[in-house]
């Protein structure tokens, strides 16, 4: 029944995994029926030679989507095994060396985790494909949750595949009764193009944001309670930590307060004030974040808040730190990329929709 030896591990292997309930072999079947199939289509001779490898790779696949190991994980098991295959004497049994892959006096230089940390997002984290309606109320509900929430104070925004409109939560709802269906679809006159009621008139600065930056895709504006906080003492913020280091000289101050933004003049403040950056601070206001992707103002906007809050806790304890500019501005980068900024926020969009999935029809 076996040719090779492997193949018999791998059948066994199988039979263990659906024993111990990790799938049922139902499940396993039709893993195999794919893979199986795939090989038909990919013109395969059906001379069953290949059976055991359509196999393996069927055990592979459920294996990973079951979390019982990583593709990562994966791949490198499977090298360091091709690696002792070569390595082994012809005749004798293939085994795996005790410091294979990597002994724990491998030093390497950062940059070499650095790239290699980027390559493994960019093949394995999640890429959410709600459409920009849903990510504007997945946002408005993950930032209810975060305590951004201040009655009907706050908006979130997003350009509209049209040039000169915009996604925009109705006027008159908090965050927390956001869903795609009540987000509507307005002009830069802010009238409205789809959707029902009123467009919210305080959204007027967010045009002026966007007009002078063409890159900016999506605006974030709340007040939550730190942030406002810091905004009344006149405080910049000041991050000083890991977590934060996304707005290391990336988040403007606006020491004076405009008014209401609901004209023209506030909105070319505002948008003046931040010039290029991520993040501002409004005194007496709030915060606000204009970044390149909804996944990016969202995460960011949980973040300035929970930077906000950290600064005030530590400046009652003591004084705050500062950390090395060179350091900073390597953290900075490491936690926006674009990849980690997607998981993170498909992180936050999982914990709203295990309490409310309709909230994307
Ligand atoms: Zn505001």
């Amino acid at each position: 029944m076996f040719a090779e030896p492997w193949q018999a591990q791998a059948f066994a292997l199988a039979v263990k995994l659906s024993e111990q309930g990790h799938f049922t072999w139902k499940e396993w079947a039709a893993a195999l029926a794919a893979e199986l199939k795939a090989a038909s289509e990919r013109g395969e001779p059906d001379d069953g030679s290949r059976y055991y490898e359509h196999w393996l790779a069927a055990l592979e696949r459920l294996v990973t989507s079951r979390g019982l190991t990583g593709t990562a994980a994966l791949s490198e098991r499977k090298e360091a095994w091709a690696d002792a295959y070569r390595h082994t004497p012809h005749g004798k049994p293939v085994a795996l060396g005790e410091d294979q892959p990597m002994t724990v006096t491998t030093k390497r230089p950062k940059e070499y985790y650095h790239q290699r940390s980027s390559a493994e997002m960019d093949k394995h984290l999640l890429e959410a494909s709600w459409s920009a309606r849903q990510k504007v109320a997945l946002t408005c509900r993950i930032l209810a949750e975060e305590g951004h929430e201040s009655a009907l104070a706050g908006q979130i925004s997003s350009r509209a595949d049209k040039p000169g409109t915009y996604w925009m939560l109705r006027f008159g709802l908090g965050f927390d009764e956001a869903s795609a269906s009540n987000v509507q679809l307005v002009d830069d006159d802010l009238k409205v193009l789809e959707g029902e009621g009123m467009a919210n008139p305080a959204n007027r600065f967010h045009l002026w944001i966007y007009r002078n930056r063409p890159e900016i895709n999506c605006i974030v504006h709340t007040h939550p309670p730190y942030c406002s906080a810091l905004s009344i003492i006149g405080e910049p913020l000041e991050p000083a930590h890991m977590d934060t280091s996304m707005f290391y000289d990336d988040c403007a101050w606006l020491p004076e307060w405009p008014g209401v933004p609901i004209g023209d003049e506030e909105g070319e403040i505002i948008s003046n004030a931040i010039g290029n950056k991520r993040a501002i601070l409004l005194a007496h206001h709030g915060q606000l974040c204009a970044c390149k992707t909804m996944e990016e103002a969202c995460v960011l906007a949980i973040f300035i808040e929970r930077a906000a809050r950290m600064q005030l806790l530590a400046r009652s304890a003591g004084t705050i730190k500062k950390i090395k500019p060179e350091l900073a501005k390597e953290a900075h980068d490491y936690r926006l990329k674009p990849k980690a900024i997607g998981a993170t926020f498909h992180y936050f969009a999982r914990r709203v929709l295990r309490k409310d999935a309709e909230c994307l029809k």
